[in-house]
């Protein structure tokens, strides 16, 4: 009988008769004992870079596993634009043209989707990124995220405002893809058909006067950046963000069919918009014309070459070819904000207390003052929720414990709360120090 020679240990070179516990290795006649797999096992949970590394495998293990479970994109799941928009309807009060405008981007963009690779012969769509210029707080963030739930797709927000060119303190334009990974749990393939929000985007606008005659780091660098995002580019996209290193491991993920929306108030392009109005009107017809301008509101008027009087690149501008605005909200929109939105803030303070048991409802003239005081905060809609939340938090801590089946807020008790409330003082503070 021929006597095989007993297996060693890779590490250590112990016979495997030696150990209680042997991994026998596929290609030779040697393997790994118990003992050194008990030191490896130390190592993955107590070295960092081990840890590291691992975590970062099983991460893009996950992307590619996941993605080929995914089914494959149809037309029939995205909705026609009129359906997107009457969606958007039940959420977002007024910006009709930005709803229109976007609903026929976003059905664009999934027909893209669904013609796939097309060979030479065929006429290819491109891709249609989206910018909306409109002051802050009127729904643009709204808008974005209300159509990504729409279409169940992965959805981020990233604030343009934290990115700084490689090599600056700040995060890398790459980290906006390490959300969208993220949201996505991994699944690289659902990832890049998702949106990816931009705000701010007028922050990283070139300063016409920056006096620094270095590098401007968080104007035209970072716009760079943000471009060949856009473009639609295989990216390397550190899997768990931060910073890019030179020896981590990357996920590969294309941005071609990742629909961005950029958003930005941009303030002060009326005065670009006016500039522009008032040197091309030149003769009878246009002094009619720009007699019929509406110049409260300028920003309906908005073009792409506002955008880059503003600040914004040619190149940045020509990767955002949907441009829409929203309009300032007045005060009839604000009080239709406060209740008719299907999720709206009052229907919101309603849903909590019905959880207690308790029918909650608002006297007309307590929401008209609700509204007034957003206008007289100048805090636009974001101003309706910080003014609720202060009315409510009496009743939100007493009613629960005093067994009341029905609330109605008056006016003389939201002016109470209000005028007690440390958002009255900060305001007054606020304007006492302008003044
Ligand atoms: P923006 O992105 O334009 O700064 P947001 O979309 O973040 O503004 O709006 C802030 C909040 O104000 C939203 O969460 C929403 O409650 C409310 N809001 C703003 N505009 C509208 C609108 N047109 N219709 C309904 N709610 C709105």
């Amino acid at each position: 009988m021929v006597k095989t020679k007993t297996p060693h240990c890779h590490f250590c070179g112990r016979p495997a008769d030696d150990t209680d516990f042997f991994i026998t290795s596929q290609l030779d006649n040697g393997g790994i004992c118990g003992n050194c797999l008990n030191e490896i096992n130390n190592m993955v949970n107590n070295d960092p870079d081990v840890r590291d590394y691992l975590n970062t495998l099983q991460l893009q293990q996950k992307a590619e596993k996941t993605s080929k479970n995914t089914k494959r994109f149809s037309m029939k799941d995205v909705p026609r634009p009129a359906d997107i928009k009457a969606y958007l309807d039940q959420y977002i009060i007024g910006q009709d043209g930005a709803k229109r405008t976007l609903s026929v981007a976003v059905y664009n963009h999934y027909k893209r989707l669904a013609q796939g690779n097309v060979d030479a012969n065929e006429v290819e769509i491109e891709k249609s990124n989206i910018i909306m210029v409109g002051p802050t707080g009127t729904g643009k963030t709204l808008l974005a995220r209300t159509i990504a739930r729409l279409l169940k797709v992965p959805f981020t927000i990233v604030d343009a405002t934290v990115f700084t060119e490689a090599g600056y303190v700040g995060e890398d334009v790459e980290s906006i893809l390490t959300r969208l990974l993220q949201v996505a749990d991994y699944n690289l393939e659902q990832a890049q058909r998702g949106i990816v929000f931009v705000d701010e985007v007028d922050k990283i606008a070139r300063k016409a006067d920056n006096p620094s005659i270095t590098r401007d780091v968080s104007g035209e660098g970072v716009q760079q950046g943000l471009l060949k995002m856009l473009e639609g580019t295989i990216v390397n996209v550190p899997p768990k963000g931060g910073r890019k290193h030179p020896d981590q491991d990357y996920i590969h993920l294309d941005t071609r069919n990742i629909l961005f929306i950029c958003g930005g108030a941009f303030d002060g392009i009326e005065r670009k918009i006016a500039q522009r109005l008032n040197a091309h009107t030149v003769g009878y017809r246009a002094v009619q014309n720009v007699a019929q301008l509406d110049r409260d509101n300028l920003i309906q008027y908005v073009q792409p070459q506002d955008l880059k009087s503003f600040g914004l690149i040619p190149e940045i501008i020509g990767r955002l070819p949907v441009l829409t605005y929203l309009e300032p909200l007045d005060r009839q929109a604000l009080r239709a904000i406060l209740t008719e939105p299907k999720n709206s803030i009052i229907r919101q303070q309603q849903q909590l207390f019905k959880m207690d048991g308790i029918e909650l409802t608002f006297e007309e003239d307590a929401l008209e003052y609700i509204v007034d005081k957003a206008v007289e905060f100048k805090l636009g809609a974001r101003g309706l929720r910080s003014i609720v939340e202060t009315i409510m938090v009496t009743p939100q801590f007493e009613l629960p414990s005093q067994h009341v089946s029905s609330y109605v807020v008056t006016l003389d008790f939201a002016r109470e709360q209000v005028e007690q409330s440390s958002l009255t003082l900060s305001t007054k503070r606020m304007a006492k120090a302008e003044s």
